[in-house]
């Protein structure tokens, strides 16, 4: 693991400047002119990007512009940062808004879509715009944190809703705000009762870790339990600064997750893959999340086949740590959420045994326990807030309802409990 080299323009910039999140910003790259004192752009390179830029915001931190080849187009860093002519593109299953985050959302802000977590978008502001961005509809446009009156509008919302224990911020990049600002949002969800866990997703440890400070890190823990998700897509992102930005928020008891997601030409091989989730694993970061890259709008030159992402879980699994395999997912669009997918492990099963498969091919007898029925005790925790027992997949188990069945089948208003989007 290595430090970052500076690109040239920066080489004189003082540590002091360097070190400060605040220099960074301030310093993102953001046109084609920039760009050209850091990497070889052709002619043609430029005419694009710049066409790019008409419909996508570009911007770079030095740090993460540092740690692209100059001269590699695919690169992938660069690929991470830099448009293409791709992005100007609109395949025929693009959508505007693939995860209905605007459809579920009561409050400007939040998008509620699990029965007891919700994510709340507070600034769309980040340091670096990924091109792979999943939100690049809203990512970006005002370049910067809602409003007070609309922070608590939200916190309203978590405070009326009960049922909420979960709550994900994130954005935009959340950590762009100032941290007395940041905190002052983080102590009104706190205060909240039902809420059990305040998570945040941000990509500052990977794009700008000068953004995480002692006294950043300081200020979360006061607000435990509060666990960080983070967004590594390729080994060469797990530099030193990476780390120590980590190794600042662990030391403090923040647990930190990773969500990478699927990119063509960046992560698409086992080899790069594997050698990512154990670089993660090194520096205290567990894999939870590959996603499967999402149907937004001018993103499709990075998606793979769903194939590709089985055949990656297919090499990890068994071949190491379970510690470093994340769970494939596909966010269902129509805003169906997260959906599992793996390779195949069941081969078939009777009703006293199921046959199964392992990495290598082995196949093996597990045999069901002669009495197979619940020792449930109905405890107290049987009705516990949440019932649970009314929603989805869950209803068919309970005896609540012997079927489901979408809105738009012919009689799906009848029996459905769940609310499916068309
Ligand atoms: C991803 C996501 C969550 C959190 O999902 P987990 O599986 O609990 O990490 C919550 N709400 C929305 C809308 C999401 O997209
Ligand atoms: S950091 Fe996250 S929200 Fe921001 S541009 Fe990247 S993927 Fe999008």
């Amino acid at each position: 693991m290595e430090n970052v080299t500076r690109a040239k323009i920066w080489a004189n910039v003082p540590e002091k400047d360097w070190n400060d999140w605040h220099w960074q910003i301030r310093n993102r790259v953001t046109n084609v002119k920039q760009l050209e004192d850091i990497i070889k752009l052709s002619r043609q390179d430029k005419t694009e990007i710049a066409r790019c830029l008409s419909k996508f915001k570009m911007a770079i931190s030095p740090y993460y512009a540092s740690l692209m080849d100059k001269s590699d187009k695919k690169c992938p860093v660069r690929m991470q940062s830099v448009p293409t002519i791709f992005e100007t593109r609109t395949a025929d299953s693009d959508m505007h808004d693939p995860l209905h985050e605007d459809t579920d959302s009561p409050v400007y802000g939040i998008t509620h879509r699990y029965p007891d977590r919700l994510i709340f978008m507070i600034t769309d502001q980040c340091s670096m715009y990924c091109r792979h961005c999943t939100r690049r509809r809203t990512v970006g446009i005002t370049d910067k944190r809602i409003s007070d009156a609309q922070i608590d509008k939200c916190i309203e919302y978590i405070k009326k809703t009960k049922v909420i224990r979960d709550v994900v911020i994130t954005g935009g990049d959340p950590l762009t705000l100032e941290d007395s600002v940041l905190e002052g949002v983080i102590k009104k969800i706190r205060a909240i009762k039902h809420v059990e866990i305040i998570r945040i997703g941000t990509r500052m440890p990977v794009v700008l870790p000068m953004r995480i400070t002692k006294k950043l890190a300081n200020m979360l823990q006061k607000y435990h339990p509060l666990w960080v998700n983070v967004h590594f897509n390729h080994p060469h992102e797990v530099t030193k600064e990476a780390a120590e930005a980590c190794n600042i928020l662990s030391r403090e008891g923040i647990p930190l997750n990773n969500q990478s997601v699927l990119l063509k030409g960046v992560n698409d091989c086992p080899h790069i893959m594997k050698r990512l989730v154990h670089d993660l694993l090194m520096i205290r970061v567990r894999p939870y999340y590959l996603y499967q890259c999402d149907l937004s709008i001018g993103i499709e030159h990075f998606r793979t086949s769903i194939g590709k992402g089985i055949e990656l879980m297919e090499r990890l699994r068994g071949y190491t740590s379970g510690l470093a395999v994340p769970t494939f997912v596909i966010d269902a669009p129509s805003g169906g959420g997260k959906v599992p997918l793996m390779p195949e492990y069941m081969i078939s099963r009777s009703d006293k045994k199921i046959i199964i498969r392992n990495y290598e091919g082995l196949i093996a007898a597990y045999t069901e326990p002669e009495k197979g029925e619940s020792s449930c005790k109905k405890c107290h925790l049987c009705d516990n807030v949440f019932k649970e027992d009314n929603i989805g997949i869950a209803k068919l188990f309970s005896g609540k309802a012997v079927s489901l069945r979408p809105m738009d089948s012919k009689r799906g208003h009848e029996i459905s409990g769940t609310k499916f989007h068309a």
